[in-house]
């Protein structure tokens, strides 16, 4: 560090400072086969067709009503998933989602490192698609590399022409997928195609557009290595019995380069004085993130297993035991290099408080939304006049009574006024004498809002308001709710 930031004297006695920035490496990731990689492709695969084709999956709702599987229908306040129908009032929901998902990732990261990152993360998905296309027009990382070296030819650059129009292709395709998570995807299509889409419309797809080309195709690595803020705070959920991508170096040290053992079969290598370390760097030219990992536990490495399947292949070509770079434990790692074993612990105290933690919260939010209510009521007291002294003596209070029906067909509720002697109510709009109570429609998936006026006598207000109780009744369900509010008078004395 001292080196780093040591100013230098010039012969010619000026002082000049080294730079403190040094530009990014590109990273050229060799094409790799083998159990992570296979597994890898198939996470790609699940994870982008669910992300483009979900929004075009129909789920009937019924007349009047976009009949998409998932939407977050902002301008009806509301969002969908498949069966499920939430309501603004339905939020903690959607928080608590968010909440068991953050824990659900403390329990993974603790159990298995950064497999998200290496797996199912958006950038990791969409920056492998990407290298692979990549892949497919430039070549591998050497064709690549000699390529971006040389002398500019039309070879090269009709192969970056069509690798960067099939990126953008690719993320124009993402952000309008995206859009259609808001949207009827179908009618967003034509109405985006024919010019007829909303300002906004455009607006974010462009955006999204741009922000998946920048990300994937230029930003890749360096996403995971100076932006993302997760490799920085995940340090603390691992510890030593952590699953972690390892190279054992206890097994491969000292590494080396050696010759074919003229003396043995099949090409197998000479060893003697070597660990098992070839010191090929086939796991530093598949690495997507470009590290080296024999050089220990590293904040860029995404846990992503591509060096255990480059490394396997040259154990299995040299001759040699498998698994050189495997997943492990530190703890297991110090044990076997000492030459004992120690199990994996599936069981340790943070994980215990994850998944409890998960157990307890799964719980909380299946019981909430079982009970979920299917009417609300809100009632707003009038603020100007407080209250109205009638002429026979009375006094009269007015509401905005709001009525919400959550369930999927038009019902008659009930309004009962408790709490104020004598009361009685009637609906600001419409004739008709007083009642004890009112039946209010309210059509199905719907938000009724009434005027309400309440009546009371004076004598019943003494100290010029007191609490009332606005109750709800769905005539078909039974389902009851009630609002306390308050009824406001002169009081004793007042006039
Ligand atoms: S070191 Fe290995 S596991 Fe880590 S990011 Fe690189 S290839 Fe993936
Ligand atoms: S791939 Fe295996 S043998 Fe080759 S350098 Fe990496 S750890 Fe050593």
């Amino acid at each position: 560090m001292e080196k780093m930031v040591r100013t230098v004297v010039a012969d010619e006695g000026k002082v000049s400072h080294p730079a403190l920035f040094a530009a990014p490496l590109t990273v050229y990731p060799k094409a790799v086969n083998g159990p992570a990689r296979m597994f890898k492709w198939a996470v790609l695969v699940l994870c982008l067709a669910v992300y483009y084709l979900l929004p075009w999956l129909r789920w009937d709702r019924g007349p009047g009503r976009v009949s998409q599987a998932v939407l977050l229908d902002l301008p009806h306040r509301r969002f969908y998933l498949f069966n499920l129908e939430l309501w603004p009032q339905d939020i903690y929901v959607l928080a608590g989602v968010l909440i068991l998902s953050a824990v659900g990732l403390f329990l993974v990261t603790s159990l298995a490192g950064r497999v998200w990152c290496g797996y199912a993360c958006p950038q990791t998905v969409w920056t492998d698609l990407f290298m692979w296309i990549e892949r497919r027009v430039e070549g591998d990382r050497n064709e690549h590399m000699r390529r971006d070296k040389g002398p500019l030819t039309a070879g090269k650059v009709w192969r970056k022409v069509i690798k960067h129009t099939i990126w953008f292709a690719i993320a124009f395709w993402t952000g309008g997928a995206f859009i259609m998570y808001f949207v009827d995807a179908p009618t967003f299509t034509l109405q985006f195609w024919l010019g007829q889409a909303a300002t906004e419309a455009y607006v974010f797809t462009f955006l999204f557009t741009a922000t998946t080309y920048l990300l994937a195709g230029w930003a890749r690595e360096q996403v995971c290595t100076f932006m993302c803020p997760w490799p920085r705070f995940q340090a603390s959920m691992l510890d030593e019995q952590s699953l972690i991508v390892t190279y054992q170096g206890w097994r491969g040290e000292p590494r080396g380069h050696r010759k074919v053992d003229a003396g043995k079969p099949n090409g197998a290598v000479a060893t003697a004085g070597l660990g098992n370390c070839i010191d090929c760097l086939a796991c530093v030219h598949v690495c997507p993130t470009g590290i080296d990992i024999r050089d220990g536990v590293q904040l860029e490495c995404i846990n992503c297993g591509l060096c255990v399947d480059a490394c396997n292949e040259m154990m299995v070509k040299t001759h040699q035991p498998k698994w050189l770079i495997t997943w492990d434990t530190l703890a297991g790692q110090k044990a076997k290099a000492e030459g004992r074993h120690v199990p994996f612990r599936f069981f340790r105290p943070r994980t215990l408080i994850y998944a409890g933690a998960m157990t307890v919260g799964i719980a909380v939010l299946v019981t909430a939304m079982a009970t979920r209510a299917q009417i609300d009521l809100a009632v707003q007291h009038d603020r100007a006049p407080l209250f109205v002294k009638l002429r026979d003596g009375s006094i009269r209070n007015g509401y905005t009574v709001k009525i919400s029906n959550k369930t999927q067909a038009a019902a008659e509720f009930v309004l009962a006024l408790r709490g104020l002697d004598a009361g009685a109510m009637e609906l600001a709009d419409r004739s008709g004498a007083p009642a004890s109570s009112l039946v209010l429609p309210v059509d199905a998936d719907n938000i009724g809002t009434f005027r309400v006026l309440a009546f009371g006598r004076p004598d019943a207000a003494a100290d010029g308001s007191q609490k009332i109780d606005f109750v709800l009744r769905n005539t078909t369900t039974g389902e009851q709710t009630r609002y306390t509010s308050v009824f406001m008078g002169p009081g004793a004395g007042g006039s």
